[in-house]
């Protein structure tokens, strides 16, 4: 699975060759990619990853081509892996190690979540390095309220083993941060996930400002909260149905490349 160096970017398109829905996914997985870079939350380089299930296959799913910026991510160039790992593709590209033991975990136990994101932004690693965790003082923050697990930090993610700990911590909630290294979104589609990061992201950044702020904090009660992470349906309402759609636009105005 280890991915030799990359230079060959020019790959052939394969949309004639996977089913109308792959290619679907293969699109906006690609897109989810672009607009994490175009956000400023592919902060490691060619690191991190977002997968995706392929449509009608409990097995397979599409994960970065390791090596490549997420700039450069395409449709095309995503490589399609079961969850042994194995490439299914005929592809010159590699795979992360570490994505494949995260996302490879998720997709296995949690058939729902079709969609997995995983950053290291500044916000992320910060938060997930704080002993009190996420905090719930603002509006956007409940959304997450009672639906953000932990998972304890082990060193980097090789051990397969920690996939049965990933997944007993994540239990049913949505939103899960690593600590000690960074934020874990579940989606049970891409726009979803992508709009969870979204906030997750923000809340993380807002909860900083606040701590440095160095004032009082207000918090809302205990009842205010769970009233508003209900208001917010996390876990009944699939979320993103409008907001990816206008992402879509937003990216579709400043580069299509990533359709192909
Ligand atoms: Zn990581």
């Amino acid at each position: 699975m280890n991915a030799s160096v990359v230079e060959k970017l020019d790959f052939p398109s394969l949309r004639e060759k996977v089913s109308a829905e792959e290619w679907d996914t293969r699109v906006q997985l690609a897109a989810a990619y672009r607009l994490t870079h175009r956000y400023g939350w592919a902060t490691t380089l060619i690191y991190n990853h977002i997968s995706a299930r392929v449509p009608g296959s409990e097995e397979h799913f599409l994960l970065n081509p390791f090596g490549l910026r997420y700039d450069e991510v395409t449709a095309s160039n995503l490589v399609k892996i079961d969850l042994d790992g194995n490439i299914l593709d005929d592809t010159p590209y590699g795979i992360n190690e570490a994505g494949y033991c995260i996302h490879s975990a998720i997709h296995a136990a949690m058939p729902d979540r079709h969609c997995v994101f995983h950053t290291h932004t500044e916000a992320g690693m910060a938060v997930s390095s704080l002993e009190r965790g996420l905090m719930f003082t603002n509006q956007d923050a409940l959304m997450f309220y009672g639906n953000t697990a932990y998972h304890d930090f082990e060193g980097i993610a090789l051990d397969l083993d920690e996939r049965e700990r990933l997944v007993a911590d994540l239990g049913d909630k949505m939103v899960m941060i690593l600590k000690n290294h960074g934020l874990l979104v579940t989606g049970r589609t891409i726009g979803e996930a992508f709009t969870l990061m979204f906030f997750l992201e923000k809340v993380c950044g807002a909860q900083l400002a606040m701590m440095a702020a160095g004032g009082e904090v207000i918090e809302p009660s205990d009842e205010v909260k769970r009233r508003t992470a209900a208001q917010y349906k996390l876990s009944s309402n699939v979320c993103g149905g409008r907001e990816w759609p206008a992402l879509l636009r937003e990216l579709d105005t400043v580069d299509t490349s990533y359709r192909t």
